[in-house]
């Protein structure tokens, strides 16, 4: 059983706040990832739940037991950093095996545990290998082995796939969703590439500026952003967001106008995706406007227009084909708007 509690977690130096009052409950067994941009506290929040940072404030429990006090070797926590660090005098079967001989397991038993962690991250046959002979794909999955072959209570993975290529981290992804499905052990995930939050997690955490800005299931966060930060980070390609204004119920900015709308008179951000919005024939959208650029995407074809500052986007069918300056209408119907205070960006609808 390896519940994780923060209790009101900060981390300060100073007076410089790198974490700022998290407080959540992970479950046994969930897949929890930290979200955000470079910055915005995930390591630091990662490393007090290892024990390798102090915590300033607050708690953090491991199954039930206050650990703020215990050494990183005594909190039963097992990490994969992106830089894998594996000993290159060692080959593979060596470097995997490293955990148990550390820490004094029966010898009699790293035999079987060491195949079995090879054969979960298919290295089986790269066993003799030295790290120098394998792949960088092939090293991740080393060190995925060596933190499975301990058989923690938690895994704490600080983006382990960054420093893969676009190809190998796709498969390495799913390999990693796999193992953690067939593990069921409670894993904190760190990231900044919101396909791997959205992908992996039973729920999110979005941080930034070291505050939890919402936490919830891949789908909540994508269906209802908390505010306009976690809509502009989540969603491939992120919300459509345009600052206009709100009067007697319609929404204007420039070449748009959306009526129909419940939101109090004055300033508004409101967004919407790119897919929900559709092209309209007849200058029947509520978005008109020159093409702005025109991309293809092989499975629909991108179409950008300007909107003040910003330029927002409408998927159209793959086959659409026009130039850039041709006119466009965007259909942008009310249930598909994603209402936002202009100041502090807090969902109102
Ligand atoms: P990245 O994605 O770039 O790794 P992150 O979200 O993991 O970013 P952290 O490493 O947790 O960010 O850092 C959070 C903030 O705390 C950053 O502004 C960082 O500069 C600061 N910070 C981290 N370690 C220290 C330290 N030892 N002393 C002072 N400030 C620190």
């Amino acid at each position: 059983m390896a519940e994780i509690q923060l209790r009101n977690v900060g981390k300060r130096w100073g007076s410089f706040v790198g974490v700022d009052n998290f407080d959540l409950t992970i479950a046994d067994k969930e897949f929890l990832v930290l979200l955000g941009p470079s910055g915005c506290g995930k390591t630091t929040t990662m490393r007090m739940i290892a024990g390798l940072e102090d915590v300033t404030e607050g708690e953090i429990l491991i199954g039930g037991k206050v650990v703020n006090e215990l050494e990183p070797k005594d909190r039963d926590v097992s990490m994969v950093f992106q830089s894998y660090a594996l000993y290159p005098n060692m080959n593979v079967y060596e470097n995997i095996r490293f955990p148990l001989r550390v820490r004094g397991i029966d010898q009699s038993t790293h035999d079987e545990k060491v195949r079995r962690a090879s054969a979960m991250v298919e290295l089986d046959d790269f066993l003799h290998r030295k790290p120098a002979e394998l792949s960088g794909g092939q090293r991740q999955r080393v060190a995925l082995a060596r933190a499975i072959v301990r058989e923690p209570n938690v895994f704490l993975m600080d983006e382990p796939l960054s420093n893969l290529d676009a190809k190998l981290r796709v498969s390495t992804r799913a390999q990693i969703k796999n193992l953690s499905h067939e593990l069921a052990v409670t894993t904190i995930y760190v990231t900044h590439d919101q396909i791997e939050a959205m992908t992996l997690a039973d729920r999110v955490v979005v941080m930034k500026g070291g505050v939890v800005q919402q936490v919830g299931s891949p789908t909540d966060i994508y269906d209802k952003p908390a505010n306009a930060f976690v809509a502009s980070f989540i969603g491939s390609p992120a919300m459509n967001l345009m600052d206009g204004a709100m009067s007697g119920g319609t929404f204007t900015a420039p070449n748009v106008k959306i009526t129909g709308l419940n939101a109090p008179d004055g300033p508004l951000t409101l967004g919407y995706r790119a897919e929900d919005a559709s092209l309209a024939s007849d200058g029947n959208g509520q978005i008109n406007a020159p093409i702005y650029t025109l991309e293809l995407l092989g499975d629909a074809t991108m179409i950008s227009v300007r909107v003040g500052d910003a330029l927002v986007s409408v998927k159209a069918d793959k086959t659409y084909r026009a130039e850039i300056g041709d006119m466009v209408s965007i259909s942008v119907p009310n249930e598909i708007c994603h209402l936002f205070n202009a100041n502090d960006g807090a969902r109102i609808g």
